[in-house]
C-alpha cells in the first residue's frame, strides 16, 4: 500500500497557548474532567476553547474511562476485553465540573464498552441529565458508539435531554471493514443515526468521515446520499492523521480545496451545516455552528 510520510504545509501547526487557551486551562484545574482537547492534544484548542465568546466554547470530556474493548485501525485509544468498572459517581461530578466552568457547549464522549449489557447508555443519559439539571443553558452533544445495533440505548440516550447525537461512520461503506473495529458497520452506523432522529422531533443528528484513507469520489457521494436519506443534519470532514505506524497509513492528504468543495456539495445536499478541512474533528467550533446554524 501507498505511504506517505512528508505531511504537507497546511496541516504543520504550532502548539496552541494562545491566551484564552491559557486561561480555560486554569479554569479547568481542580474540576477533575478529562479534555479529549487536552489529551489528544487537539490543535483546535484555541478555536474551540476561545470561541467568538464564552457561550460558544467547546470542549469534548471523554467518560466512561480511557480504555475500549474495540480496536479500530485509526484509533490510538487503548484496548481491552474487560476495561475497569464504571464510576458510579461520574455523571455526578461531570455536571457538577461542566456546571462550575462555564462553558456553552460541550461534547459528551466515550470509549465503546461491549463489555457493559447497556453498553454504558445508562451512565451516559445519566451525565446529560445531570449536566441539564445543574447547568440548564450549556448545549450538549453526545458523540456514541453503535451500542452494538442495540436501538433501545441508543433511544435512552437520545431522549436523556441532550441537543444533538452524534454518531461516526468515520469513513466511506467500502473502507468500513478495513479501518474500523470489525463489530462495527456502515449500515449498523446508519440505524443508529436513524433511531436518533426517530426517538425525538427536532433532535439534530450528526457524523464525521475521514478523508484521505483510500475513499474515491463516488464513494464519498454514496456515503453522503445514504446519509441525507435518513435526514442527518450535519456532517463533517476532516484529515486522517496516522497516531502511530501500528495504525493505518495514510493514503493521502486532501488539500484544503478539496475539502471546502465537499463542504459546498454538503450544503448544497441540504445538510444545515458541515464543518470541513484538513485539521476539522468531529467536535470543532461544534458550539458556535450550533449557534449560528440552529439557534438563529
Ligand atoms: Fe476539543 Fe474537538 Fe475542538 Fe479538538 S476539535 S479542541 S477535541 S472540541
Ligand atoms: Fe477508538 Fe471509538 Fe474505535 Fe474505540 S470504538 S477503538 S474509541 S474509534
Amino acid at each position: 500500500q501507498k505511504q506517505i510520510t512528508r505531511l504537507p504545509e497546511w496541516l504543520k501547526t504550532p502548539i496552541p497557548d494562545s491566551s484564552s487557551y491559557k486561561k480555560i486551562k486554569n479554569d479547568l484545574r481542580g474540576l477533575n474532567l478529562h479534555t479529549v482537547c487536552e489529551e489528544a492534544r487537539c490543535p483546535n484548542i484555541s478555536d474551540c476553547w476561545g470561541g467568538s465568546s464564552k457561550s460558544a466554547a467547546t470542549a469534548t470530556i471523554m467518560l466512561m474511562g480511557d480504555t475500549c474493548t474495540r480496536g479500530c485501525r485509526f484509533c490510538s485509544v487503548k484496548t481491552s476485553k474487560a476495561p475497569p468498572p464504571l464510576d458510579p459517581h461520574e455523571p455526578e461530578h461531570t455536571a457538577e465540573a461542566l456546571s462550575r466552568w462555564g462553558l456553552g457547549y460541550v461534547v459528551l464522549t466515550s470509549v465503546d464498552r461491549d463489555d457493559l449489557a447497556d453498553g454504558g447508555a445508562r451512565h451516559f443519559a445519566e451525565t446529560v441529565r445531570k449536566t441539564k439539571q445543574k447547568a440548564p443553558t450549556i448545549l450538549v452533544e453526545c458523540l456514541t458508539g453503535d451500542y452494538a445495533g442495540d436501538l433501545d440505548m441508543v433511544k435512552l440516550v437520545a431522549t436523556s435531554g441532550l441537543d444533538v447525537y452524534a454518531h461516526n461512520v468515520e469513513t466511506v461503506e467500502a473502507l468500513t471493514p478495513q479501518v474500523r473495529d470489525r463489530r462495527a458497520t456502515f449500515r449498523q452506523s446508519l440505524s443508529v443515526l436513524k433511531a436518533a432522529k426517530d426517538a425525538k422531533e427536532g433532535l439534530i443528528t450528526k457524523t464525521s468521515i475521514m478523508l484521505g484513507l483510500g475513499e474515491t469520489e463516488e464513494q464519498i457521494w454514496d456515503a453522503l446520499r445514504e446519509l441525507r436519506k435518513i435526514d442527518v443534519d450535519v456532517v463533517t470532514f476532516g484529515q486522517y492523521m496516522r497516531p502511530t505506524k501500528r495504525h493505518m497509513p495514510v493514503h493521502e492528504y486532501v488539500t484544503p480545496d478539496v475539502f471546502e468543495s465537499w463542504r459546498q456539495r454538503a450544503l448544497d445536499m441540504g445538510f444545515l451545516y458541515c464543518a470541513s478541512g484538513p485539521l476539522v474533528r468531529s467536535s470543532y467550533k461544534a458550539g458556535e455552528a450550533f449557534i449560528e446554524n440552529v439557534l438563529k
